[in-house]
């Protein structure tokens, strides 16, 4: 007779895996970056923002379980830096998260100043490559890996700066492409593509966009009677956790949406 094995849940998805998360200082990466230390990680915060970096690293334990280090990911030698530092101080890497990011130029795209998209290129495009080059690098030996990049409800729509929508977009396609080529190495590669969070980034954008999001009705959050219509960065904190474990082994190349029925309404969006 067939012997049945069930399925038994573990508490701890991320037990013994290590991470580095890019923007992790902040807002969705911040979250990512406490959601995976619960979940076990030991995790690389890798972002400009120094003082916030160290602080959240030692609240979580310090450099027993969390390291920050300062990584401009335009820099290709800080993001080699920071995904060789998961090696000589955890043993590997086993999730890149490449999440940092800024909303780039805003306003009329016939104003716009070639070299702020050339910036905006650095930090939304060229950077995430960078990522997924050097965790390759490492993840291709160890045969293993899960690569997350954040994309946008902008990646699908032509909504919000010029620049900001080119480029994720843009990530779809690479993290396909990577994807295509590292799955003989058994390293996956997927986008997350939030809608509006409530994060430090709304602050970049100008006060009527802000305004125009507190119109909105459609967001479960507003029926519900929580104060404004836009979900936390837990709820794509989940998101990274599930493509960042085995229980996600067989999904490679795919973009989650976590949007809250956003996309159902796009006219609605800034
Ligand atoms: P955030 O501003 O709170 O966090 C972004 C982090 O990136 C910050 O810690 C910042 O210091 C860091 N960063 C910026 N430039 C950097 C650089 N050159 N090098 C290293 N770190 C740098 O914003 P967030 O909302 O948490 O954004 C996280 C990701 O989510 C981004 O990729 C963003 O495009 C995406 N996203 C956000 C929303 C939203 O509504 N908040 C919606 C869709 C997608």
């Amino acid at each position: 007779m067939a012997t049945i094995t069930k399925a038994v849940p573990t508490a701890l998805r991320l037990q013994d895996k290590v991470a580095v998360i890019t923007g992790g200082a902040s807002g969705i990466g911040e979250e990512t970056v406490k959601k995976f230390v619960a979940h076990g990680a030991k995790v690389i915060i890798a972002d400009i923002q120094d003082a916030a970096g160290e602080q959240l690293a030692h609240e979580l334990g310090g450099p027993e379980t969390v390291r920050y280090i300062h990584c401009d990911v335009t820099q290709e030698e800080h993001v080699a830096a920071a995904v060789d530092l998961s090696v000589s101080a955890y043993g590997g890497l086993h999730v890149m998260f490449n999440n940092a990011a800024v909303t780039g130029p805003v306003g009329p795209l016939d104003q716009m100043l070639m070299a702020d998209f050339d910036r905006a290129y650095g930090i939304l495009l060229k950077a995430a490559v960078m990522g997924v080059k050097h965790a390759a690098r490492v993840m291709k030996p160890m045969q293993t890996g899960s690569i997350i990049t954040t994309a946008s409800v902008s990646a699908h729509i032509g909504s919000g700066p010029m620049a900001y929508t080119t480029f994720k977009h843009a990530l779809l396609g690479m993290t396909r492409s990577a994807a295509f080529e590292l799955r003989a190495s058994n390293i996956r590669a997927n986008t997350i593509s939030p809608g509006m969070i409530w994060t430090p980034m709304w602050n970049q954008l100008p006060q009527a966009a802000i305004d125009k999001v507190q119109t909105l009705s459609f967001f479960p959050a507003m029926k519900t009677g929580v104060s404004h219509p836009i979900a936390g960065p837990d709820s794509i904190a989940n998101a990274a956790l599930f493509l960042a474990s085995d229980d996600s082994s067989f999904v490679t190349g795919e973009d989650l949406v976590v949007d809250g029925s956003h996309m159902l309404c796009p006219e609605d969006l800034i």
